[in-house]
């Protein structure tokens, strides 16, 4: 009897550090648990967050009907771990890219169009820099502007998204190994008072790069430094690369370099990869760039999960900072029509021919641009009703909108003529801070060490801390005067 005690007491004595050992982030749901097998790094070496600007359920599901079939599946679709994250942003319901991306890289709500400081301006500490003090290789890529919300979040506090010059900046300060994306305009001196801010990078030892074979050039050591500005502003579309002759990188050739350089670092790394032009096809209710967009960004998934099961202790976060447009996936949708259009609006805008005696655009060229690239026949009044929605009205001398404005108008047209569910342009017109987000709920899909903690519904702002926790470090760093 006694024996057996003794036996029985050895017996919980033994199995109790098996069972208690340090568990990393729990932060989500502390006792589920699901416990990974014991060849599992407990915490992960390099951490990879890939996000999909403007990407909601909507978005994914047009990706995988037009690309898959109703059947398919995406390739981010067949990732172990789920979770849902709610957006909004810390003054409104629905949140821009600035709040988004700071909620996202920093675990705090902030006002919309506010980058990497709170409500009253107060700096705070980038998900980017903590895993840089820790001696890990950091970096941002992006199909956007380098300096856009999204990376901007990761790289720099500005109290206003549009200073961008002052981004490209605190891109420098940070001494951030890798950036990769457009935005070369705001490097350039005339947006940096005079100064050569691109010649600073170099003597810092950064290698410039502004093409795709450039990039693919880039020497990979542990003391590689590289800035790609591949576009003076945003990266071209997908769609639009062909009939450009771009010699613009993918986001699949630009994740491929950073991890191969990236992974130099014996003690591992951070990236975050963003396909940014989900939001802007989004926007402007472009379901076939949604679509290609979207697939280039899998594409880039795929790739990054691979790696990561070939090298092991690494979590990647797939996500979104918001939904744009209240995508929806209609049954009457023409997905035929849709994917036979082969450049982007914006792309079409440009085409249009501009009558001198009115400043519009000629009925004749906006008919025949509608017809050559999306095969639609329009009326006269549709046309007048075009002529009359790209025409600012706000500009007390009257002009054209921008040209991506004008990409959204026609947009819109192609969206409405083949039943493609779509926020209509008058919400669009009324929610001007945001141009059509919504405060639709984004997935976020998790692979390997720690993804199990990615499960249920969360809170934007819970996943930067959820990721530092599961990495073993603290979402502060030791103090400097500044
Ligand atoms: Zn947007």
């Amino acid at each position: 009897m006694k024996k057996l005690l003794i036996c029985l007491i050895i017996v919980f004595l033994l199995a109790l550090p098996i069972g208690c050992g340090p568990q990393a982030g729990d932060s989500n749901d502390g006792g589920n648990g699901e416990q990974q097998g014991q060849e599992q790094a407990q915490v992960p070496q390099n951490v990879i967050v890939m996000i999909a600007d403007g990407m909601g359920t909507g978005q994914l599901e047009i990706a995988r009907l037009f690309e898959h079939g109703k059947e398919g599946e995406l390739f981010m679709e067949t990732l172990p771990h789920l979770a849902l994250a709610r957006t909004y942003s810390a003054d409104f319901k629905v949140t821009d890219s600035g709040a988004a991306g700071t909620a996202l890289a920093t675990g705090n709500k902030t006002n919309n169009g506010m980058i990497g400081v709170g409500p009253d301006g107060e700096e705070l500490v980038s998900i980017l820099d903590v895993f840089q003090e820790q001696g890990k290789t950091v970096g941002v890529v992006s199909t956007n502007t380098v300096t856009d919300a999204t990376p901007a979040a990761y790289v720099s506090k500005v109290e206003h998204r549009s200073g961008q010059d002052e981004i490209a900046r605190q891109i420098f300060e940070g001494r951030y190994p890798i950036a990769l994306g457009g935005g070369e305009n705001f490097f350039l001196p005339e947006n940096q008072d005079g100064e050569d801010l691109l010649a600073a990078f170099e003597e810092e030892g950064y290698e410039i790069v502004k093409s795709k074979d450039e990039l693919a050039n880039v020497e990979t050591n542990a003391d590689t430094k590289v800035l790609g500005l591949f576009h003076p502003s945003f990266m071209n579309y997908v769609a639009d690369r062909e009939v450009l002759d771009s010699e613009e990188p993918s986001l699949l050739e630009m994740s491929q370099k950073a991890i191969e350089i990236a992974s130099q670092n014996e003690d591992g790394f951070f990236l975050m990869l963003e396909g940014a032009r989900v939001d802007h096809a989004s926007h402007a209710a472009d379901f076939g760039g949604i679509w290609r967009e979207m697939i280039d960004f899998d594409v880039a998934v795929e790739y990054v999960i691979n790696w990561a099961e070939e090298h092991g202790d690494t979590l990647v976060v797939v996500k979104s900072d918001h939904e744009t447009m209240g995508v929806a996936a209609t049954e009457v949708m023409d997905i035929d029509a849709l994917k036979s259009i082969e450049v982007s609006p914006e792309y079409m805008a440009q085409q249009m021919e501009i009558d001198p005696s009115t400043n519009n655009y000629t009925t004749e060229s906006v008919r025949q641009v509608f017809e050559e690239y999306a095969n639609i026949r329009l009326s006269d009044e549709e046309i007048a009703e075009f002529q009359d929605n790209v025409w600012d009205g706000d500009d007390p001398e009257g002009r054209l909108h921008l040209e991506y404005l004008v990409g959204w108008e026609i947009g819109s047209i192609i969206a409405h003529h083949y039943n493609a569910g779509v926020i209509h342009r008058d919400i669009r017109e009324k929610s001007k801070s945001t141009g059509g987000h919504t405060a639709n709920t984004v997935p976020v899909f998790a692979y390997g060490v720690g993804a199990e903690n990615f499960d249920g519904m969360l809170n934007n702002i819970e996943i930067p801390k959820m990721i530092v926790e599961i990495a073993g470090y603290e979402f502060n760093l030791p103090p400097e005067d500044n």
